[in-house]
C-alpha cells in the first residue's frame, strides 16, 4: 500500500472502522513510514483528548459579566424585579404563616376563655338557687340596690326595675366572675329567677348579642357602654330575649 492509499484510510483505522484485512495492512506500512506513524499518533492525541473533555474551555469571568451587563442593560427591570418578586412571594407566606398561627392561636384562647367564663356564669347561677342565696340585698327598688352595690365594686351597675314590663327586681348581690367582683342583679319572671351579671368590659370592640344554652339554661350575653352583661335563665329564649331588650333600652 503506498503512502497516499494508507494516510486516506488513517482515521477510519484510528476509529477502528477498517476490517482485519485493511488493519493489517495500514499497520504493515507504518512499521517502515514514520509519517504515517506519526500522524496516527497525533489522532489517537486528538480522540482521547476530545473524549476527557480537555479541550473544553470555561469562559473567562470578565466575559460572563459582560455579558449580563448586556443582558442588564437591555432589560433592566429583570434582575431587579425576579428579585423583588422572589422576595415578596417569600414574605407573604411568613406574614401568612404567622397570620394565620396568630388567629388560630387567639381564637382558640378567646373561646376557650369564654367557655370558662360561661361555666362559671352557669355555676353561679345555679349556686345563687341552689343555697337560697340569691340576694345580698333584697329589694325590688332599685334605688336600694343600686346604693348597696356602692363601695363594694368599682363600678355602678345598671340596675332597672322591669316590674311593670313583667321581670320583677328582686335584689342584688355581689359574686366573682372573670377574675374580679361583679354584680348580679336577680330578676324573677313567674317562677323562673333571672340572673344578670355586669361588670366593665375589657374589650374594646362592641359585640353582636350571644346567645347559646348550657345546662339547660338560656345565656344572652352582650356588652354595652363599656360593660359587659350576661343575663342567664331557665326561662325561655323569647322571654329572656325580651328582657335583655328592655335592659338595653
Ligand atoms: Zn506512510
Amino acid at each position: 500500500m503506498t503512502c497516499k492509499e494508507t494516510k486516506s484510510l488513517l482515521n477510519a483505522y484510528v476509529d477502528g472502522e477498517l476490517d482485519s484485512a485493511g488493519s493489517l495492512a495500514v499497520e504493515t506500512h507504518m512499521r517502515a513510514c514514520a509519517s504515517c506513524l506519526t500522524d496516527v499518533e497525533n489522532l489517537r492525541g486528538l480522540a482521547s483528548a476530545i473524549e476527557n473533555g480537555s479541550l473544553r474551555f470555561k469562559a473567562p469571568a470578565r466575559l460572563k459579566r459582560n455579558v449580563q451587563a448586556a443582558i442588564r442593560a437591555a432589560h433592566p427591570e429583570t434582575r431587579s424585579s425576579v428579585f423583588y418578586w422572589r422576595w415578596a412571594s417569600v414574605l407573604a407566606s411568613a406574614v401568612l404563616v404567622i397570620a394565620l398561627t396568630w388567629i388560630v392561636t387567639t381564637r382558640w384562647a378567646r373561646s376557650s376563655e369564654e367557655t370558662l367564663l360561661v361555666n362559671d356564669i352557669v355555676s353561679s347561677h345555679v349556686r345563687s338557687m341552689m343555697a337560697n342565696h340569691a340576694t345580698d340585698v333584697s329589694s325590688s327598688d332599685s334605688h336600694t340596690v343600686k346604693p348597696w352595690f356602692g363601695g363594694k365594686l368599682d363600678y355602678s351597675p345598671l340596675t332597672k326595675d322591669l316590674t311593670e314590663q313583667g321581670f320583677r327586681l328582686i335584689g342584688g348581690r355581689l359574686d366573682y366572675l372573670d377574675n374580679r367582683p361583679v354584680a348580679a342583679l336577680v330578676y324573677q319572671r313567674r317562677l323562673h329567677f333571672i340572673n344578670l351579671f355586669v361588670w366593665p368590659s375589657n374589650k374594646a370592640a362592641i359585640k353582636e348579642q350571644q346567645q347559646l344554652a348550657r345546662q339547660g339554661y338560656n345565656l344572652i350575653h352582650w356588652t354595652q357602654s363599656g360593660m359587659t352583661y350576661w343575663l342567664i335563665s331557665d326561662l325561655n329564649v323569647a322571654e329572656l330575649s325580651e328582657c335583655a331588650r328592655l335592659l338595653k333600652e
